[in-house]
């Protein structure tokens, strides 16, 4: 029995709401199912904000939804979801699904590992994780479904775990990240009962895979709150052993001043709706790991490059057991890191050939980036004369390089 509450209470614009949306659940509705708009979009609905995308929740089953659309796939094995096609925006349809219980296959910690029985709307409501996360929409009636007090939680700014906050991270340990991500990207507080065991139970992140813990960690970066989300990961304890890649960024102090510079730009960028490079990203991450052992090759009395490889070769091996950091992203990080020793060499044709390389950009950036905060072997002057190089035209740069001699 849920509290409905009338657009006159939870004033959403409906406005804000995709069409899209509106339409999957008014197609759904007209065939005699049920369908709301569900979780974190009307979360962020009800705060007044535009929700970067929609899902919704149905009782028509993934084959029955698919059929109603032009543009409709199924997808995934253990958690089947309709993806709804329209031009560039998908809209995730669920149906209702069960509550994890007992007859849910279980790791040995506990850890759920297939959930996609059907369920109520009540029981789809009691299996999500956050009681602001667990509302429904109608957007035909405009009203919205609230099965635990969600309302209250959102207008007192609360995140509370649905049912026992232990038991919960139980099942999914990665509902710990999501509390300290959603608590930093939205300005809510952690109810007490919910934070609590996060301390004692962080260590049962390891047994997640490194995937989902990837994909996490991009979700986190990208919030738009990166430097608050780190910051509480390390208030509430979670960068302990459990992702070699947060102990790697959130211990070394001497990594401090370039990566907080990093995130400050990256959450600017997310605030002006600018694109951002996952592999930029997570080559400042992991910059100063790699500094630290390319010095220590040199002073070995390695060559400049050769070390540089090797030292790289090193930090990637090292993360790639446990955040499984995709293929691609590390072809990128390479090349930015690789780039940089280039800076310091203007003579003859390089500059020319260093510009038509694909991550100039980003390793220019990147460079910038080290400068400002004082790495050794980053110089500003440097860093605005690559700048004005890559600005200028043909003649501009002939004559900046002729300047050189
Ligand atoms: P955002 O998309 O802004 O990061 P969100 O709340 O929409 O936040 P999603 O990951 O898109 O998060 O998930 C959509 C909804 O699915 C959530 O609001 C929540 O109700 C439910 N959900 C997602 N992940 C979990 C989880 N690990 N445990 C329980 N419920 C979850
Ligand atoms: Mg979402």
């Amino acid at each position: 029995k849920p509290k409905v509450w009338s657009v006159a209470e939870h004033k959403i614009d409906k406005r804000l709401v995709s069409h899209n949306a509106i339409r999957v659940c008014e197609t759904l509705q007209s065939k005699g199912y049920k369908a709301f708009v569900v979780g974190g979009a009307v979360r962020d609905l009800l705060l007044g904000m535009r929700p970067k995308d929609f899902d919704v929740a149905t009782d028509a089953s993934p084959e029955q939804t698919q059929r109603l659309f032009r543009r409709a796939r199924v997808i995934g094995r253990r958690f089947q979801i309709v993806h709804v096609m329209f031009g560039p925006e998908t809209i995730e349809t669920s149906t209702f699904r069960a509550l994890a219980s007992a007859s849910n296959e279980k790791d040995e910690h506990g850890r759920v590992l297939r959930d996609n029985e059907f369920g109520r709307q009540d029981e789809d409501a009691s299996r999500r994780d956050f009681t602001v996360n667990a509302m429904y929409y109608d957007p035909s009636t405009e009203t919205v479904w609230d099965y635990h007090h969600g309302m209250e939680d959102l207008r007192a700014r609360l995140l509370r775990m649905i049912g026992e906050p232990s038991l919960r991270y139980r099942e999914d340990p990665v509902r710990m990240l999501r509390v300290v991500r959603f608590a930093a990207k939205l300005d809510f507080n952690i109810e007490p009962a919910t934070y609590a065991p996060i301390a004692e139970m962080a260590d049962l992140l390891r047994n997640v895979p490194a995937s989902r813990l990837f994909d996490e960690m991009l979700k986190l970066l990208m919030s738009g709150s990166a430097l608050a989300c780190l910051k509480g990961l390390r208030k509430a304890g979670l960068h302990h052993g459990v992702f070699p890649l947060l102990d790697a960024i959130l211990e070394h102090e001497r990594g401090e001043p370039f990566l907080t510079e990093a995130l400050a730009r990256t959450d600017q960028r997310v605030k002006d709706g600018k694109p951002l490079s996952p592999g930029f990203l997570f080559a400042c991450l992991l910059w100063h790991l790699v500094l630290e052992s390319w010095e220590t090759k040199l002073e070995q009395g390695e060559l400049k490059f050769p070390a540089l490889f090797a030292a790289m070769d090193e930090v990637l091996a090292e993360q790639a057991e446990r955040t499984a950091i995709p293929r691609r992203l590390t072809g990128d990080m390479r090349e930015i890191w690789a780039f940089q020793p280039r800076f310091e060499k203007r003579a003859g044709k390089a500059p020319f050939r260093m510009l038509e390389q694909q991550k100039f950009r980003a390793s220019l950036d990147f460079y910038e980036l080290r400068a400002k905060v004082g790495d050794v072997d980053a110089d500003t002057e440097l860093a605005e004369w690559w700048r004005e190089f890559s600005d200028g035209d043909a003649n501009n740069r002939q004559s900046m390089l002729d300047g050189l001699r």
